[in-house]
């Protein structure tokens, strides 16, 4: 393959040409901001082909992305984006993070929804950012958070209303942009380590919140599977 150019908690970064790179999804599963480590086998190919269907999914309703293809089972081919270090995060209901900090009960709903900035930066536990700090650090302007805001709507459009097709809900989930000139584009992953997808019925977890919580790899991995064949099937 070609040279390591950046490696994360889930994924490799290869440069490929001028233009693109390549982002190699590993089996590792992690939570607590890299605490917990574990090897869920044949992962990345679930993770690769998962973010792969929901990137063409966008692309076909006119959101920019940076999937262009796959190398491998695994492996994307991606444009080269200048990367901004900033999770944003779109809830839908309440759960996870938003829960512990603020006085809002698990399961309320949020209409509209609520979007929220956090840094990337684990040895501090990502925290919470506002637009002052996205302007002090040089992250974002407040143009360009109005663009992400928006992008992060259209997104939750198109995922809810597929999630729903599959019978399940989605509560939440996570975008990081890139820039390619002057255009913010979505880049790095959408899988069920960056959403929360539950069954509205029994509200059986799909997401990596069950191994979060505990529950044994072959759970976890099923429910990745489960989800990755009900997408197939929907897109
Ligand atoms: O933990 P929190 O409730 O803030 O997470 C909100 C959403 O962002 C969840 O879907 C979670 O999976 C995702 N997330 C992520 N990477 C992080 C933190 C949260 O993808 N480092």
């Amino acid at each position: 393959m070609e040279t390591l150019i950046g490696e994360g908690k889930t994924k490799q970064v290869f440069s490929y040409d001028s233009d693109h790179v390549l982002l190699r999804f590993k089996d590792t599963i992690t939570a607590g901001d890299g605490a917990k480590v574990n090897i869920m086998e044949n992962k990345g190919v679930i993770n690769a082909q998962t973010s792969a269907l929901i990137f063409r999914l966008l692309e076909r309703n006119g959101i920019r992305t940076h999937y262009v293809g796959m190398y491998d089972e695994r492996t994307m081919i991606a444009k080269k984006l200048k990367m901004i270090p900033v999770e944003v995060v779109l809830r839908n209901i309440a759960t996870g993070s938003i829960v512990k900090r603020l006085p809002i009960k698990e399961g309320e709903i949020f209409d509209p929804p609520i979007i929220e900035y956090f840094l990337k930066d684990d040895s501090r536990h990502d925290p919470m950012l506002n637009y002052y700090h996205l302007e002090y650090f040089k992250l974002m302007s407040r143009k360009e958070a109005e663009v992400v805001e928006s992008v992060m709507m259209r997104v939750n459009e198109v995922l809810r209303d597929i999630i729903r097709k599959m019978g399940f809900e989605l509560y939440d989930f996570k975008l990081e942009f890139g820039r390619l000139g002057n255009e913010l584009i979505v880049g790095d992953e959408i899988t069920l380590d960056s959403m929360r997808v539950r069954d509205p019925k029994t509200g059986r977890i799909l997401d990596k919140d069950l191994y979060r919580k505990g529950y044994d790899l072959k759970t976890v991995k099923e429910a990745y599977e489960e989800f990755l064949s009900k997408l197939e099937k929907v897109v």
